[in-house]
């Protein structure tokens, strides 16, 4: 099999640099469509339209909140008819993908630029595509972005459980793509894991140690620090390559398995992703030392370390079974990319492990 791994063609980040759309020369004289979230049509595209005007010709959207086959139509129709060069996706996970795939449809460049560095989507090729009730219908993967524009400042602002949801979604990327490169797993890119790959992937891990704890109280002060810029180059960049080119193993199939519980739908992504990061360690035997270290560092920033925190204070074992047998059953899903003698008991007893480990420390 062949290593392979895959990337966005321009990675761009900084203070204010939506303001002159990251100084992309190719955009002069062209015309942009942007799809954006409520809150980036109502606060951030007035401040910037000006400004933009003088670079391109824009057009703009609302986005209606839920990245579904009609969203996606619809946009792809108000898109064609601009006629445009460009589209970019101005929000969250679900804007971006949105944007994303009307992008390849429509065989246009494409602009990721996230407001929140909640997930490590925006660098992926991967979408998915939900129906109006909030469930997975289609997971496939398109072309990663032409160029992804992370203002720093507008992270800043946004609500600092985001970002620490992020660092929860980049807390398994090292684990999960030592996984897949020890046991010789396809990453989602469908290759063998590259040392390029791997190094990113160790380095978000210590970049979260080393500046997590500063990077979320510059956050809850709306302060741009070094530290900040670090842990969105983390949650953004080093986690969204590690993944897709370093493999989803035991973290987020524990996390698709606690989505399966009602308890936990309140909770972000990246947080159901740390617990699921803490039961692997169980489950993989890490060493002691690993473990409190990884504990430690989910404490310091609020990342949840037990299933009460996670809305699961009362699941009962037969809840977990059939949570876990639901994903367990799926022969593709990431939980497989572990160890051939996986039993749903197993990552049941790892679960209770992760919460009653979590429950003996001090939070
Ligand atoms: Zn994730």
């Amino acid at each position: 099999m062949i290593r392979k791994a895959i990337f966005p063609r321009c990675y761009l980040q900084g203070k204010d640099i939506l303001n002159n759309l990251g100084g992309i020369g190719e955009l002069e004289t062209k015309k942009l469509f942007v799809l954006g979230t409520n809150t980036a049509v109502k606060q951030i595209i007035p401040v910037n339209l000006s400004s933009w005007q003088q670079i391109c010709r824009i057009e703009y959207e609302t986005f209606s909140g839920k990245c579904t086959w009609d969203e996606i139509n619809r946009v792809r129709k108000i898109a064609a008819s601009h006629n445009c060069d460009f589209i970019m996706g101005l929000g969250g996970g679900k804007a971006i993908d949105t944007a994303r795939v009307v992008a390849w449809q429509l065989g246009v460049k494409y602009i990721a630029a996230p407001t929140i560095a909640a997930t490590d989507a925006p660098t992926a090729s991967a979408c998915v595509v939900y129906n109006d009730a909030g469930a997975i219908v289609d997971y496939f993967t398109t072309a990663n972005p032409d160029y992804v524009l992370v203002d720093t400042r507008i992270i800043a602002r946004a609500p600092v459980r985001f970002l620490v949801s992020g660092m929860g979604d980049a807390l398994a990327t090292w684990f999960e793509a030592e996984t897949c490169d020890r046991s010789h797993f396809k990453n989602i890119c469908g290759g063998l894991n590259l040392r390029a790959v791997m190094a990113m992937a160790h380095l978000c891990y210590q970049t979260l140690l080393e500046y997590g704890r500063a990077a979320k109280i510059s956050c809850e002060h709306k302060v741009v620090s070094p530290a900040l810029e670090h842990i969105v180059e983390a949650n953004t960049l080093l986690s969204g390559l590690g993944f897709e080119s370093g493999g989803l193993s035991c973290a987020h199939g524990i996390h698709d398995c606690l989505c399966n519980l009602e308890g936990t739908h309140d909770y972000y992504h990246g947080e159901k992703v740390a617990f699921g990061t803490m039961a692997g360690l169980f489950l993989e035997t890490r060493p002691q030392a690993l473990i409190e270290e990884v504990y430690a560092f989910c404490r310091s920033v609020g990342l949840p370390t037990t299933l009460k925190k996670i809305g699961l204070e009362k699941v009962t074992d037969s809840q977990l079974k059939a949570a876990v047998q639901l994903v367990f059953d799926n022969k593709e899903s990431y939980l497989h990319n572990i160890r051939v003698d996986l039993t749903p008991e197993g990552i049941i007893d790892a679960i209770r492990m992760a919460d009653a480990f979590g429950g003996k420390e001090k939070n």
